[in-house]
């Protein structure tokens, strides 16, 4: 059917009781955003459940733009009518049905107008025998193939067939921040969109350790956080010298050892950078199990090197699983790019799966690595990555 309004709906936000009007009007800012091109083509207006789009061209398919604002759990496409009366509904209805496909009808209504002649239970009986005696199409309640909804509203009713569902989560950076760890991987472009869906503002750091690793990487990383400017419309990364400190470890480490040490240090230096810029939490890629590093035994004795709440939004994904978010996102063809990181140019032939942390300390003692983490705290490049909004 037509339709010339869109009504958003926040699903989850709803819970959040006081602070749901910030919610509301975060997400507002978003939707704006990323409607940035159809500004002149539509009108917003904000109410406590919902938000509406009232559109200045009939049928504007906003929907593909939508679909992707975090923080929205569905909308319906729907067709606005001033004029309440439920006669004039009634014809409308039996004009729009006919662009339908299907067999079965059912009629939701819903008064949310109290002063409204009628109560939802009449207007659905009216609506219906309207239909019946007016075309072919038969009432199914329990799986009709046309769910016709009707919401009688202080300015009009609004109709509508269809509703679509969103990404849902919260709106962009409203529940908090957190200091993200940023390989030229697969996985951590991806657990950075699910935080990011979740309404978490993300501050980047990556590791380089120049000249093994060259411009590509940072190419990559460039090119991966352009595309998640999509869900966050201005993203900090912070770029770490890590050569001497991995040079450092590669001399002092027993065998084994190195990866453990060398995940401790980022994450040192992850949690120190976090918590000058404020942040209170670390996120990184890490799947349970997916390598050494990431056995259980493993995060324990890499975790316990700092006191911040480190969150793994893919600790249980599947590799598969990882790898179909990140073409959906639109990241996968960035991360597959072939590149030279860390890890692959300090190999480790044997890396352990069950480090102790009595080893890691010893190993620590050997050097002056406080004195190189402030080195490469004060060293840092920084970079600004923005989606241009006007
Ligand atoms: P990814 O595909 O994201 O690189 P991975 O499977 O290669 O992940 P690891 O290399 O073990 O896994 O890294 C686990 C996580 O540690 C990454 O997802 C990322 O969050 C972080 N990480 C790894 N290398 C770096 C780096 N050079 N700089 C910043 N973070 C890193
Ligand atoms: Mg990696």
């Amino acid at each position: 059917m037509d339709f010339n309004t869109i009504i958003i709906r926040f699903g989850e936000l709803s819970t959040k009781g006081k602070n749901k009007k910030d919610f509301i009007f975060t997400l507002a800012r978003s939707i704006k955003r990323h409607l940035i091109d159809y500004q002149d083509l539509y009108e917003m207006k904000i109410n406590h459940d919902h938000i509406y789009l009232n559109l200045k061209e009939k049928n504007l398919d906003l929907a593909e733009i939508l679909k992707n604002i975090q923080g929205m759990y569905s909308f319906s496409l729907a067709l606005k009518v001033e004029d309440a009366e439920l006669e004039n509904i009634n014809s409308i209805i039996l004009e729009q049905i006919k662009k339908e496909e299907g067999k079965t009808f059912k009629v939701h209504a819903r008064r949310i107008d109290k002063s409204y002649p009628y109560i939802s239970d009449d207007i659905n009986r009216e609506v219906a025998s309207n239909i019946l005696k007016n075309t072919d199409l038969r009432v199914d309640v329990h799986n009709p193939d046309i769910l016709i909804s009707i919401e009688i509203r202080t300015d009009g009713a609004y109709i509508f067939t269809q509703t679509i569902k969103g990404i849902g989560g919260y709106p962009e950076g409203s529940i908090g921040k957190c200091m993200m760890m940023l390989s030229g991987g697969i996985d951590s472009p991806v657990a950075s969109y699910l935080l990011m869906r979740r309404g978490v503002e993300l501050s980047f750091i990556h590791f380089a350790s120049p000249p093994y690793t060259n411009s590509g990487v940072i190419n990559k990383l460039e090119d991966i956080l352009t595309t998640l400017n999509d869900y966050q419309t201005k993203i900090n990364l912070y770029i770490i010298p890590f050569t001497k400190i991995q040079e450092k470890i590669y001399e002092v480490s027993e065998k084994g050892y190195q990866v453990t040490i060398m995940r401790r240090m980022m994450y040192r230096i992850a949690a120190r950078l976090a918590k000058y810029k404020n942040i209170t939490c670390i996120a990184n890629g890490e799947s349970i199990g997916q390598v050494a590093s990431q056995t259980l035994d493993s995060m324990y004795v890499i975790n316990k090197v700092i006191d911040l709440p480190v969150i793994r939004p893919l600790a249980t994904y599947d590799k598969n699983d990882i790898i179909s978010i990140s073409k959906k996102i639109n990241t996968y063809d960035i991360s597959i790019r072939p590149y030279v990181d860390c890890c692959t140019i300090f190999p480790v032939l044997e890396p352990k799966t069950s480090p102790k942390d009595k080893i890691c300390n010893l190993i620590e003692s050997k050097a002056d690595f406080d004195s190189l983490i402030d080195e490469a705290l004060t060293n840092y490049e920084h970079k600004v990555f923005k989606k241009d909004y006007k």
